[in-house]
């Protein structure tokens, strides 16, 4: 039969292939004169997982086959890739529960407990708890007049902490880092601080 794909992205060139591969007479017709052009040439080129789709649905059983067959593709056709992991980053209880796809939280904590060294959980208001193999530690939040915009509380407080951990601090003095960082973003507009952290920090009794 002849068949004629329109568009030389990964989508067209993989159907090309595969009908070429079943005997089919392909044309492959493309805009631009070359292959890749597109979108194909300008993605972020991770192999996804499949993790983020609910399970069950014909996007992850799609994407996990796809993945495979991909790996694959890669070893058999000598394509240079890296299968590095990913890092999942839960951001509060319901997203912890949810990764570890149950509603008890001291359940879920005991599962992070074993896949993580170290683990911070934020939690708004009521602060964050660190969580080694050792302990649980719930470190307070600094207390704030008024929320006036939480975008960039996160990013600050992982910054915070990440400085307390690079320079030694213990995670109790990192995490009230990571407390006092996120509590100056959230109470002005826009994610960057208004004033020095370091300056904040040393008033607070947590210079480094
Ligand atoms: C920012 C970004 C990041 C992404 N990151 C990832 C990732 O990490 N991992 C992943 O798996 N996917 C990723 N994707 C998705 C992935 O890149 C696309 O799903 C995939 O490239 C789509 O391939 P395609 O062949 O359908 O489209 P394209 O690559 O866009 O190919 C379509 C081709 O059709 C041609 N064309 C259009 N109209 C005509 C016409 N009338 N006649 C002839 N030719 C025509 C175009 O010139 C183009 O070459 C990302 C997408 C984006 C936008």
């Amino acid at each position: 039969m002849q068949v004629l794909v329109v568009g030389a992205g990964v989508v067209g060139l993989a159907i090309a292939r595969q009908a070429a591969i079943s005997g089919h007479d392909v044309t492959v017709a493309e805009i631009t004169g070359g292959i890749a052009n597109g979108v194909s040439s300008r993605n972020s080129e991770v192999i996804h997982a499949g993790l983020y789709y609910p399970t069950d649905t014909l996007r992850a059983v799609l994407c996990v086959r796809g993945r495979r067959m991909l790996y694959e593709f890669c070893a058999s056709h000598g394509v240079n890739h890296h299968k590095c992991g990913k890092l999942v980053v839960a951001t509060n209880e319901a997203e912890l529960d949810s990764l570890y796809e149950t509603a008890d939280f001291d359940t879920a904590l005991n599962a992070l407990r074993q896949d993580a060294r170290l683990a911070v959980i934020t939690r708004s208001e009521k602060g964050c708890l660190v969580v080694t193999r050792e302990a649980t530690e719930a470190i307070p939040a600094v207390p704030v007049e008024r929320v006036v915009d939480a975008t960039g509380a996160g990013d600050l407080f992982a910054a915070g902490f990440l400085v307390g951990l690079a320079r030694a601090a213990d995670f109790r003095t990192a995490a009230r880092l990571g407390a006092l960082a996120a509590a100056e973003v959230i109470g002005h507009l826009g994610a960057r601080p208004e004033t020095s952290l370091k300056a904040l920090a040393e008033q607070n009794g947590l210079g480094l």
